[in-house]
């Protein structure tokens, strides 16, 4: 594992009370705008991954831009199409909140900005300051960021080394990211 491992020490308003999710490129093989249903993949780990999150009592969340839609590449449709079925592999998950606008709408919820982070937590009933959002680029870390929430990257090929550098906290896969996660949960610690 490459990154740092911060649990030791850690207060307890620093404990994961949910994970957030980019879906394409860290959750599923990212397919550029795929309304296919057919065509989600999951990455290798995701489900044991998800699986480890669930029975420490962590709620889930997808996050996911899905700027097809304003680009008229996309329905709605079927970005719901294939949510349902990255739910179907890998859910149950707690909330899915998607970002439809483009780059030019100046929203509040496209990442890097904070406001799929902020709509996951309100939905979940945390505070945005206890959800680790896992992502695979720069703007999931700073989107993270802006709504205090904490960013892991779990970078692919297509991650840019910069974003890499800049990232607090970096885990090799899914696996690796949730080792980070659980490394300070009560569900985790000897005893528990
Ligand atoms: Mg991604």
């Amino acid at each position: 594992m490459i990154g740092s491992r911060r649990g030791e020490g850690r207060g307890v308003e620093s404990i994961a009370a949910a994970v957030l999710f980019d879906r394409d490129g860290t959750l599923v093989v990212d397919v550029p705008y795929n309304g296919d249903p057919v065509r989600v993949k999951p990455v290798p780990g995701a489900r044991a991954a998800l699986d480890r999150l669930r029975a420490a009592g962590l709620p889930t969340a997808v996050v996911s831009n899905q700027s097809g839609v304003a680009r008229g590449l996309l329905t709605t449709e079927q970005v719901a199409a294939v949510n349902a079925r990255v739910d179907e592999l890998l859910g149950p998950f707690d909330a899915v909140v998607v970002c439809e606008h483009g780059p030019d709408d100046g929203c509040a919820c496209r990442k890097p900005r904070p406001g799929l982070v902020l709509e996951a937590a309100r939905r979940l009933g945390v505070d945005p300051a206890r959800c680790v959002l896992v992502g695979d680029i720069g703007t999931d870390v700073e989107a993270a960021r802006a709504a205090g929430a904490r960013p892991v990257l779990v970078p692919t090929a297509v991650t840019r080394p910069e974003e890499v550098a800049a990232a607090p906290e970096v885990a090799d896969d899914l696996a690796a990211a949730v080792d980070l996660v659980l490394d300070a949960h009560p569900a985790a610690l000897p005893g528990a």
